[in-house]
């Protein structure tokens, strides 16, 4: 495994599938770069050699994301692919959940060897639904959870703290988590992209919601083990299935432990999302003078100055960076 020169471990990789979505969510905006040419997104082959790479230097963890990956011709086909000859990789999926067709398909994701998907929710409102991420999908989201649940699959639920939109649900997000085996996880909003509508306004901090969780429901808290496997702070509900949490970038980032690696949909490794300093590989990747051994040369250079992101959220805390969460991966 390779380490920065922080002493950072490097063992997780995110590689967006797609710079498209299918939904306009307030906090990320969905809109991809139009100066963006389809020959300058990445193929599956491409994304196959950097995933050779990312094996021979001990990546352990994929996490396929985007833009909605669900959105990609062929994903299908991609999927299972990896499944048969990447089979070395805990491969993890996000999506938005909208896309999913059938139960079938998500147990052909656990065949496949998919252990987890984490579905992006933030609201059990259909209004406030359909102004957070311009769509109308909320009945599609809650079932693609319990196809799911039901295929056996680890469901996390992503759901973006937006004070003023999702403040007044908190309970019942406990209540779902309650009821049903996931975890549910309130992220911070962050001021991500030159188009970010982040304002301190909506800003609804982990220790806010962790206060009010604890006054509105009984969580009994994890072993601090559990607790740190990730950034996630979550705990189980008194007498339920799941576990409610947050994560918190801005208010307690977690830079010291980050393990993380992101291949944008453009083949740019960025080894901060907080930084937009960025390692253009795709021409790299293309060019078939150049073996998979000069990409692990600079792919080794990259990680070993891997910025510490709360660095530059000290300097600036309204815009963190100038790429757009739908191009970078989330
Ligand atoms: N389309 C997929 C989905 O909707 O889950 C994957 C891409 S989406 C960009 C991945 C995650 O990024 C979402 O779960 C959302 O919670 C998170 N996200 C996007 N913009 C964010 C922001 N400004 N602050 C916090 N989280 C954000």
């Amino acid at each position: 495994m390779l380490m920065d020169k922080h002493g950072r471990s490097v063992s997780y990789l995110r590689l967006s599938i797609t710079d498209k979505c299918n939904l306009r969510c307030f906090y990320c905006q969905g809109v991809r770069d139009p100066l963006v040419k389809h020959k300058e997104i990445l193929r599956y082959e491409d994304m196959e050699k950097f995933l050779l790479v990312a094996e021979s230097i001990g990546i352990k963890k994929v996490r396929l994301t985007g833009g909605e990956p669900f959105l990609r011709r062929n994903f299908w086909d991609f999927l299972e692919k990896l499944g048969k000859e990447f089979n070395n990789f805990d491969f993890r999926l996000t999506t938005n959940g909208t896309l999913i067709k059938s139960k079938k398909e998500l147990l052909k994701l656990k065949e496949l060897g998919f252990k987890g998907l984490n579905v992006s929710l933030d609201t059990f409102d259909k209004d406030k639904f359909l102004q957070i991420t311009g769509s109308s999908y909320l009945n599609q989201v809650l079932q693609t959870i319990f196809w799911g649940l039901e295929a056996g699959l680890k469901i996390k639920i992503n759901a973006v703290a937006l004070k003023g939109l999702n403040d007044k649900e908190l309970v019942d997000f406990a209540n779902f988590a309650y009821k049903y085996p996931v975890d549910v996880r309130f992220i911070e909003f962050m001021p991500i992209g030159q188009k970010t509508r982040w304002k301190k306004e909506y800003f609804w901090s982990a220790q806010d919601i962790l206060r009010q969780l604890t006054q509105e429901v009984e969580v009994l808290p994890l072993d601090s083990q559990e607790q740190t496997a990730g950034p996630a702070r979550v705990f189980q509900i008194s007498g339920g299935k799941g576990r409610i949490g947050v994560i918190s970038p801005l208010s307690d980032h977690f830079c010291d432990r980050c393990n993380r690696l992101r291949i944008t949909s453009q083949g740019r490794l960025r080894p901060c999302l907080f930084s937009d300093r960025e390692y253009k590989l795709l021409a790299l990747v293309r060019n078939p003078k150049l073996s998979l051994k000069h990409l692990e040369k600079v792919i080794s250079l990259a990680i070993k100055h891997k910025p510490v992101g709360a660095h530059l959220l000290e300097k600036n805390k309204n815009k963190v960076c100038d790429s757009a969460m739908v191009g970078i991966g989330g």
